[in-house]
């Protein structure tokens, strides 16, 4: 006789339930390039855990993992023909991490080209759907993490975000995406594209479950020299929509690039957090349109020197001869500004307009608590209204690139929806002060 506890139904039944969906429906959406046939058995193992009491902090939730993330035996493909074969052999430390409580992998999910996009149609493996915002964008460039949490193919993602690639996603999909500061959460085993820039971070459907995945992943690694040593508290134990005293602040930068009618969605939101105890300010980011250009500059540079491995020896094709345009005009773009590196003209300037995006930033932050504001400045396009001018694609990423830059915390709470496509609100934070971030998105998205 075969005895089966509720609980252990209640994960299999949701493993099962989840792939089963996933296979009937991402055939259209194409949220994800490979499942996990692993998945099953798993579910089978933490089941065991649960039974006797010992299933860890992640015990029965399903994780869709962007397609640079090392999971072993599973492919890191980064959505390109230069990796299409490519089977991670060990795993990232954020999937170390996520497996040792238990969570359980569902699959590796699609994205535009190795990161370089803001709308999921530069794919290798083909562009993604919004299941939330039907014959658009989902948005880049972890357009499949986004999806699949949107689609309800699993419970909670892992993206990366260089330059928005979380956070934009998240906003044109509905669903909660976090971006962590630098250094919060290890890139062991993270196919960066910009490494100075990146970090790996989490999707959910709700603020509680963004920040369950965040602080199992976040950390010192001692394999990852960037990662900080800073003893954090449980997100989940001190989230709060309580923001009595709360101070925040709002650019009026933020109207100069945003589409009015996504500043009415958000200025809504900030209602919602006054309504929350909080006092919202003006803040002035007088640079703001010096960020997509210092970002550009820095991710084509870094992103040329990283894709010098890709040169056919090791992985079967060398990257020039089989990657997309966008790829292809970085690694161009890269090259060109590295040997011109001598004289200073580029590089050396990004560096410097870096400091002062990030100085400008933290000096904001010294009056405010957190800053919040709009996500991405435009809606999302149809699919098939191909975008041919590289710069009307960068512009989708102008509010979010400064976080990068200055190395903070930022996530992402939809507020509402402009003729059915979703509206996310952005709200940054101060270095390593995650908690604050959490808490007013937990704000907006109580009432
Ligand atoms: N859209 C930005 C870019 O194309 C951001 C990408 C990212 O965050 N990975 O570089």
């Amino acid at each position: 006789m075969v005895e089966v506890t509720a609980l252990t139904d209640e994960v299999q039944e949701k493993v099962a339930k989840y792939l089963d969906r996933a296979r009937r429906e991402d055939g259209d959406i194409n949220a994800l390039i490979e499942l996990n046939p692993g998945a099953e058995q798993a579910a089978k193992e933490v089941e065991k855990k649960i039974d006797s009491g010992k299933g860890g902090r992640l015990a029965g939730y399903v994780v869709a993992v962007k397609s640079n993330i090392n999971v072993m035996g599973l492919r890191a493909t980064c959505a390109s023909k230069t990796l299409e074969n490519y089977v991670s052999p060990y795993d990232a430390t954020v999937i170390q991490r996520i497996k040792k409580e238990d969570g359980i992998i569902l699959g590796m999910t699609n994205m535009d080209e190795f990161a370089c996009g803001s709308s999921g149609e530069t794919s290798y493996f083909g562009e993604t759907q919004n299941p939330r915002a039907k014959g658009r964008i989902p948005g880049g460039s972890s357009s499949g993490s986004a999806v699949a949490v949107a689609a309800g193919f699993c419970d909670v993602a892992l993206g990366s975000d260089t330059g928005g690639s979380i956070r934009n996603p998240a906003s044109h999909c509905g669903v909660v995406g976090f971006k962590p500061s630098y250094g919060r959460v290890s890139r062991y085993g993270l196919i960066d594209l910009a490494m100075s820039l990146e970090q790996i971070g989490p999707f959910a459907n709700n603020v509680r479950d963004a920040a369950l995945l965040l602080e199992v992943i976040a950390g010192h690694d001692p394999k990852e020299g960037t990662t900080i040593k800073d003893q954090f508290q449980g997100y989940t134990d001190n989230l709060s929509a309580d923001l009595d005293g709360w101070k925040i602040g709002f650019a009026r930068e933020f109207e100069e690039f945003t589409e009015p009618a996504i500043v009415r969605v958000i200025k809504r939101g900030l209602d919602r957090l006054s309504s929350n105890g909080a006092e919202v300010v003006e803040i002035a980011l007088p640079n703001l349109d010096k960020a997509l250009p210092t970002y550009y500059l820095t991710v084509f540079v870094e992103f040329f020197s990283a894709t010098r491995k890709y040169d056919g020896r090791r992985y079967g094709y060398k990257i020039e001869d089989v990657c997309g345009r966008e790829v292809l005009r970085r690694i161009m773009l890269g090259r060109y500004i590295s040997q011109k590196e001598y004289s200073g003209r580029y590089y050396k300037k990004a560096l410097q307009f870096r400091s002062l995006i990030k100085r400008e930033l933290l000096h904001a932050l010294e009056a405010v608590d957190v800053i919040a504001g709009p996500t991405v400045p435009k809606l999302p396009h149809m699919l098939g209204e191909k975008i041919e001018d590289p710069l009307v694609m960068y512009g989708y990423d102008v509010l979010t690139v400064p976080t990068n830059l200055a190395g903070i915390p930022a996530g992402v709470v939809n507020v509402g929806r402009i003729k059915g496509v979703p509206v996310g609100m952005q709200i940054q934070g101060r270095p390593l002060d995650e908690q604050k971030v959490l808490n007013a998105m937990h704000a907006l998205e109580k009432d």
